[in-house]
C-alpha cells in the first residue's frame, strides 16, 4: 500500500507529488496522457513568475517531467477509472489495474470544450495550433472564443494564418489588456463579437465558409477552425465524494472524506493559472502528509 496516490500530473498534481515526496511519503503518481496537462499544449507559457522568454507549453512539461525522474517519484501512465473508500485508506481502479494507498489527492484538472455544434462527418476542429504550422499556413483561420486562452492562440495563429477571425459570443473580447493590445495591432486579426459558429460547410472534405448567423466567413483556399470556448472540470471520478457546481468540484482542499485531497482546475476558482494549480498542490500535499 502506498501512503499517497495522486491521480493526473499536470501542474497542481507534479507539485502535490513533489512536496509528498519531499516529506519523506511513499507516492504514486498516476496520468493517463501525458505529463503537464493542459498547459503542455499551449503555444506560449506567459505570467508563471521564474518561465523563461519564448517558453512553450511542451517546453515546460518537458522540465516537469524531468523534475518528476530527478526527484524520483514513480508514476505510472494509466487512467484512473474509479475511487474507493476502504477501511485502510482507498483503492484506487484503473484501466490497467488497481492500486490502494492511505490518501489520495485528485488533481485531474479540466477538458476543453468542444463546439455546440454538429460537425460536418469526417470534418474535425482543433484546439492547438502549436505543432499544426504546415496545415493554416497562409490560410484562414477561424478561432472560437475570446477569453485569455483563445487571443493568445489567436495571435500564436496569426504569426502565420493569412487571416485569423476571432468569434466571440459575449459583446467584447475578455482577455488581459496585454493580449487585446497585441490583438488590435495585428493587422490580419478580425474580431466578431455578439455571435457564434452555426454551420461550417464543408465540400470534398475542405471547408469554405463558416456561418455566425449574420454573416459569413469564406475562402475558396479552405477555412481550419479552433476552439477555445472554456473547459469542463474531469470531476466524473470524484462525483461520489464532491459536490459538483458547473461542471467544477465545489470542494476545498481537504474533501469531507478523510484522506481525499483536491487540487489544481478541477475545483472552483476565480483564476485557473498555473500559479494557482500549483499552489493548490502545494497545500495538498502538504496537507496530505500530516
Ligand atoms: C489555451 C490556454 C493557455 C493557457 N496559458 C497559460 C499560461 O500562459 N500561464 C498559466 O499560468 N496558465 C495558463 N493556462 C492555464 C493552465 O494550463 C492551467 O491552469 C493548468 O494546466 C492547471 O493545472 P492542473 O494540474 O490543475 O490541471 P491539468 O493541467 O488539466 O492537468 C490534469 C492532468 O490530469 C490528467 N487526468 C485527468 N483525468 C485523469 C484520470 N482519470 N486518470 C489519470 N490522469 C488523469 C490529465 O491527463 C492531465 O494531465 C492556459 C490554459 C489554456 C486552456
Amino acid at each position: 500500500m502506498k501512503d499517497i496516490i495522486i491521480i493526473g500530473a499536470g501542474p497542481a498534481g507534479v507539485s502535490a507529488a513533489l512536496y509528498a515526496k519531499a516529506r519523506g511519503k511513499d507516492v504514486l503518481l498516476l496520468e493517463k496522457d501525458k505529463i503537464g496537462g493542459l498547459i503542455a499544449n499551449v503555444s506560449k507559457v506567459s505570467h508563471f513568475a521564474g518561465v523563461g522568454d519564448g517558453e512553450t507549453g511542451p517546453t515546460f512539461a518537458d522540465r516537469l517531467a524531468d523534475q518528476v525522474k530527478y526527484s524520483d517519484i514513480p508514476v505510472l501512465f494509466e487512467e484512473a477509472t474509479g475511487i474507493e473508500k476502504t477501511a485502510e485508506g482507498f483503492t484506487v481502479q484503473t484501466n490497467q489495474g488497481s492500486h490502494t494507498a492511505k490518501k489520495v489527492i485528485a488533481a485531474t484538472g479540466n477538458s476543453l470544450k468542444e463546439l455546440p455544434i454538429d460537425l460536418p462527418a469526417g470534418f474535425a476542429t482543433k484546439h492547438w495550433p502549436l505543432g499544426q504550422e504546415e496545415s493554416y499556413a497562409g490560410k484562414t483561420v477561424v478561432i472560437n472564443g475570446g477569453s485569455d486562452g483563445a487571443s493568445k492562440e489567436a495571435l500564436y495563429l496569426a504569426q502565420k494564418a493569412k487571416a485569423v477571425h476571432m468569434v466571440q459570443n459575449q459583446d467584447k473580447l475578455l482577455c488581459i489588456d496585454e493580449f487585446k493590445q497585441q490583438i488590435e495591432a495585428a493587422d490580419n486579426i478580425v474580431v466578431h463579437t455578439g455571435c457564434e459558429v452555426q454551420d461550417i460547410k464543408v465540400e470534398d472534405g475542405v471547408c469554405r465558409a463558416v456561418n455566425l448567423g449574420g454573416e459569413e466567413i469564406t475562402d475558396e483556399d479552405g477555412i481550419e477552425v479552433y476552439v477555445q470556448i472554456g473547459q469542463n472540470g474531469n470531476t466524473d471520478l470524484l462525483a461520489p465524494f464532491a459536490k459538483v457546481e458547473g461542471n467544477f468540484l465545489a470542494e476545498d482542499l481537504a474533501a469531507q472524506t478523510e484522506g481525499l485531497f483536491f487540487a489544481g482546475d478541477i475545483r472552483v476558482k476565480t483564476v485557473r493559472q498555473i500559479a494557482t494549480a500549483v499552489a493548490d498542490g502545494c497545500l495538498a500535499g502538504i496537507m496530505a502528509c500530516k
